[in-house]
């Protein structure tokens, strides 16, 4: 059972300058900075009382930890301290930018029993970070990774593809980059223009325009099924769903929706199917089977891959399941040809890296640049 993860946002506490897409107010939902040790020791009762036999975390989330006041950082850490020697919590993380990680930030959070270190990453291209306005480079993250790794933490990348100057190579180049530096695990935000933010006055000034729901759901497939062959979990797939980015008007642009991470693994699936069956000479009596538990995640959205099958003339309209497959595999078999596929093995986006150059933006299409995702 995956942990029990306490989540305490510090929105933009400890950031030195606010990055060009951020809105932290508004993607957590909270308005205060820093949790007092009171709260912090009420709300992890509320969630272990809902939750009483899951292993939990505490996280601090949204701001820069380590760059908060030394002060600011003991009192929180200290405050979970009783709660880890009762037990009843197992690990802190934090989340905080690569910049801030040298080796006596990370002998201080090791003396505070912090065990998981999520490193802002967002992109491994320097014009990209760049532009962003983010203040560090892509070989600070590389070095962050690996410093954090080296000294016994759990190290996660958090990568946010579609940025100004973004190409999908780059964000599959930047996911080979982390998962070579060493990040055991990787969350995926891909870009959304948040009011508000200075990406929100270039979106409108139309000097931008992020990947679309479909094109970053194309991206973000290409982007897990890198991970899922390099063995790494893709623990998030888009913004959590907060009252803030339902209100009207919060979300710009960009690729979001609720249950984004279904949709990036049903278009796996989709691309999946459409691999296997190159190699189909017939398509007469075609038959899919997947198994049980990834029924939904094989019809995608509303069966919304069935259609897109048909569109694409494969005849594939309904899927059988088989609990004999592995949990990866799907089988797609007609009287002829049997082919048995998976979405980590198998090689769905064959040279993905290369099929993009390092470009950056195509050029004018009605007044904005359009994004090189498709
Ligand atoms: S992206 Fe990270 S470092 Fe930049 S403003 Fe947001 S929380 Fe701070």
């Amino acid at each position: 059972m995956r942990p029990l993860i306490i989540p305490f946002f510090i929105p933009h506490a400890g950031c030195p300058h606010t990055c060009l897409f951020c809105n932290q107010h508004m993607i957590s939902g909270a308005q205060q900075s820093v949790p007092s040790a009171r709260q912090i020791s009420e709300t992890v009762q509320q969630w272990l009382g809902r939750s009483p036999n899951r292993a939990a975390e505490v996280a601090f989330y949204g701001g820069s930890f380590t760059l908060l006041p030394r002060k600011q950082q003991e009192q929180l850490l200290e405050a979970v301290q009783p709660l880890l020697e009762q037990q009843k919590i197992r690990n802190i993380r934090i989340s905080t930018r690569p910049d801030a990680l040298d080796e006596a930030v990370l002998a201080f959070l090791a003396g505070h029993k912090v065990t998981t270190i999520e490193v802002g990453v967002q992109s491994l291209d320097d014009l990209v970070l760049l532009q962003s306005n983010r203040g560090h480079t892509a070989a600070d993250s590389m070095a962050a990774i690996q410093r954090v790794r080296s000294a016994g933490f759990q190290v996660g990348a958090q990568l946010l593809p579609g940025l100004p100057g973004d190409t999908r190579a780059k964000a599959l180049a930047s996911v080979q980059g982390v998962i070579a530096a060493g990040a055991q695990f990787v969350r995926i935000y891909p870009a959304v223009v948040l009011s508000g933010t200075a990406l929100a006055d270039q979106y409108r000034a139309g000097h931008y325009q992020p990947p679309d729901l479909a094109q970053g759901v194309k991206n973000c497939a290409r982007m897990l099924h890198l991970c899922l062959q390099a063995g790494i979990p893709v623990i998030r797939i888009g913004l959590q769903a907060e009252e803030g980015l339902s209100a009207e008007g919060a979300i710009l642009a960009g690729c979001w929706h609720p249950a984004l991470g279904q949709l990036v693994k049903a278009q796996l699936y989709h691309d999946l199917v459409l691999t296997l069956a190159e190699h189909f000479k017939s398509f007469d009596g075609l038959q899919l089977a997947c198994p049980p538990d990834r029924l939904s995640e094989v019809q995608g959205h509303a069966r919304s891959n069935l259609q897109r099958w048909q569109q694409a003339g494969l005849p594939v309209d309904r899927i059988l399941t088989d609990p004999g497959l592995n949990h990866d595999q799907i089988c797609l078999q007609n009287l002829q040809q049997k082919s048995i596929g998976s979405i980590i093995t198998t090689d769905i986006y064959k040279e993905s890296l290369n099929a993009q150059g390092i470009t950056g933006f195509s050029g004018k299409a009605a007044g904005r640049p359009q994004p090189l995702w498709l």
